[in-house]
């Protein structure tokens, strides 16, 4: 059944609000009353819940519990414990997810890993526009295996031919960080195993926001963030997600004492722990581990069908009323139109994309900017309404209207974009 046409007047706005099953969630938050945020794909709101979290393992088990915490107040599980949150979101099971070090990291460790199990193969296949820490990921890992290897950077609409019987690992972000398109994860999957493939899913932008089935899709090797739609807070630990069948199989090079078959047992020579823990390298940031927690609670209870199901509509909404209000400022939208290809995301290219997003921000509608000229709105079913949304394009449509976007001072680019 298709859902009823969208409203765009501000009364069947409304009414979208109020029928909204997801509308308790934004309580959870902790949002400035004067701001439409929509820059939850980058870094997600407060929950409210992360702020008790912080105090408590600051003030007690940081302050009273100091280093019988690792014990009592269970420090140490936390990477597998906080990953087994993680894996009931994202299609795996209990013990296929850490919660570890940053997404590059975790992507870097995972492609060895990858490249390990395929050593007769030399190709890497990556989409070349995708956020680049990613490529320099694996451009590190390459250099630092003596060049063996190549990265075959192909864009969407050839990569299905580009996975040959030459590819050691297909290399891909579930949903671009940039324009918002998804990747079929099952399909490319199965080509990848048709020609003796591995892949290393990148779920950054998919994780939490719509359905992620990694063993539904036969992926080997994932990675995420918490900090964008887990509303993990800044620089919370990403996750990654190794398929049980390659457990054992091969190393993650990183290998550190926490992936130590027994590290309390101080032995001079690394041995595999066995299972997922082998993917963990050292000691984890606690404090933002514990905190990060508080997001993917609240995750665990949004059913994420519903999610999707909000999100599809924001970003329809967006563009109905940016293609009716906006109309001749020179908009292009560079996101697909069509929701069930998009991300929670709408993106607009502009020549002064950039300009324009800095006055945005300064009128409180925060998202954000993307060189050379893309405009970036993260949708956040969880905490955004509708009206939102209706209010924040009639802020750029009276930044457009208006030009406040020429002031000089809305040229200068800060140190964060
Ligand atoms: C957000 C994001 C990252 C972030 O990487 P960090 O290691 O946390 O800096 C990586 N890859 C993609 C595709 C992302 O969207």
């Amino acid at each position: 059944m298709s859902p009823a046409p969208l409203p765009t007047d501000l009364n069947g706005i409304r009414r979208l609000d109020r029928d909204d099953r997801l509308a308790g969630f934004r309580a959870e938050f902790e949002l400035p009353a004067d701001v439409i945020y929509l820059d939850g794909n980058s870094l997600g709101a407060l929950p409210k819940a992360a702020k008790a979290i912080a105090r408590r393992t600051v003030e007690q088990e940081w302050s009273q519990g100091l280093v019988r915490s690792w014990n009592d107040a269970g420090w140490y599980d936390m990477p597998r414990r906080l990953g087994a949150k993680v894996a009931a979101l994202v299609g795996a099971g209990p013990d296929e997810v850490v919660m570890t070090d940053a997404t590059g990291i975790d992507l870097f460790k995972v492609v060895a890993a990858a490249l390990a199990l395929r050593p007769d193969r030399d190709v890497v296949v990556m989409e070349g526009s995708n956020f680049p820490t990613n490529n320099y990921s694996v451009q590190g890992l390459i250099r630092l295996l003596g060049d063996r290897h190549q990265v075959r950077f192909v864009e969407a609409a050839r990569l299905i031919d580009a996975i040959t019987d030459d590819v050691a690992v297909v290399c891909l972000t579930h949903v671009h960080y940039k324009f918002g398109h998804i990747h079929d994860m099952a399909a490319i999957t199965e080509r990848a195993h048709t020609v003796g493939a591995l892949t290393a899913w990148d779920v950054c932008h998919s994780a939490g926001a719509l359905p992620v089935d990694l063993n539904g899709c036969g992926a080997d090797f994932a990675v995420g963030c918490t900090y964008k739609y887990l509303n993990g807070g800044p620089g919370a630990p990403a996750f990654l997600f190794a398929a049980s069948r390659h457990h054992g199989q091969a190393w993650q090079p990183l290998t550190g004492w926490w992936s130590h078959a027994e590290p309390f047992a101080f032995e001079r020579d690394y041995r595999p722990a066995p299972g997922i823990a082998q993917m963990l390298s050292g000691t984890q940031p606690v404090l933002s581990m514990a905190v990060a927690e508080a997001g993917l609670d609240i995750a665990a209870r949004a059913p994420i069908e519903q999610v999707r199901q909000k999100s599809m509509r924001l970003g329809d909404l967006f563009l109905a009323l940016v293609a009716d209000s906006c109309e001749e400022h020179g908009f292009r939208v560079a996101c697909p139109q069509d929701a069930q290809q998009r991300g929670s995301q709408v993106s607009l290219s502009h020549p002064h994309a950039y300009s324009i997003m800095r006055a945005l921000i300064d009128c409180g509608v925060i998202g954000d900017f993307r060189a050379p000229d893309v405009m970036r709105f993260g949708l956040t079913p969880l905490y955004l309404r509708y009206e939102d949304i209706y209010d924040a394009v009639q802020v750029l449509q009276e930044v457009m209207d208006t030009e406040t976007w020429r002031r000089p001072e809305y040229a200068q680019r800060l140190a964060v974009t």
